[in-house]
């Protein structure tokens, strides 16, 4: 994954209602650019300039560069996965058959995801991820904290800090997640499986 600002594949009005053009605007355009900025600061001239942001995001220390990094790799993630809403929004194929095969049924696995979603206390992510006995696990983590730091693969992504659902649904982050599912791409998070 690049350090830099990813171009986003649809407008930034495109994901409304679910996600508003003023909240792309802001958690996008003014978030993200903010992590980008601090990480190419905090590590200009340093050994990490060379390194990957997914190296970095392995590697790094708790503290600044490993925030920055954490915080870019997640926001990437959540923003790529998306497209403009749609109803009966579901995956397919091989994805389909592994959430089945873990959770029992697609409506199971969405339980549980908001359900991660939901209780993780403060600021932080949920992710979906295959592990290292390549099994589906629903995991919280919190702040800038990430898969791939714990050497498991991130499929898909929710951002359950404030700044993700306020402009849009104030205090209400249970509306946020019951919304999110329809914006989803799953033919992304399934190319992220292989
Ligand atoms: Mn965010």
């Amino acid at each position: 994954m690049d350090k830099q600002m990813p171009v986003l594949p649809y407008a930034n009005d495109a994901l409304e209602p679910v996600v508003s053009r003023q909240t792309i605007e802001f958690h996008y355009g003014k978030h993200l650019q903010t992590y980008v900025n601090a990480l190419a600061s905090l590590t200009s001239g340093t050994a990490y300039a060379d390194k990957s942001l997914e190296d970095i995001v392995r590697t790094a220390p708790a503290g600044a560069v490993f925030n920055n990094a954490g915080q870019i790799f997640n926001h990437v993630s959540y923003f790529m996965q998306f497209r403009a809403p749609q109803a009966d929004n579901a995956p397919k194929g091989a994805l389909a058959a592994k959430i089945d095969e873990a959770f029992g049924s697609f409506d199971e696995f969405k339980k549980q995801f908001a359900q991660a979603a939901a209780t993780l206390f403060g600021s932080g992510w949920a992710w979906l991820s295959l592990n290292a006995e390549n099994k589906l696990v629903i995991k919280q983590y919190p702040n800038a904290n990430c898969p791939i730091r714990d050497g498991e693969k991130p499929l898909l992504v929710i951002d359950v800090w404030e700044h993700a659902y306020y402009l849009d649904y104030q205090n209400r982050r249970a509306d946020y997640i019951a919304e999110f599912w329809k914006i989803i791409n799953w033919q992304v998070v399934e190319k992220r499986m292989k």
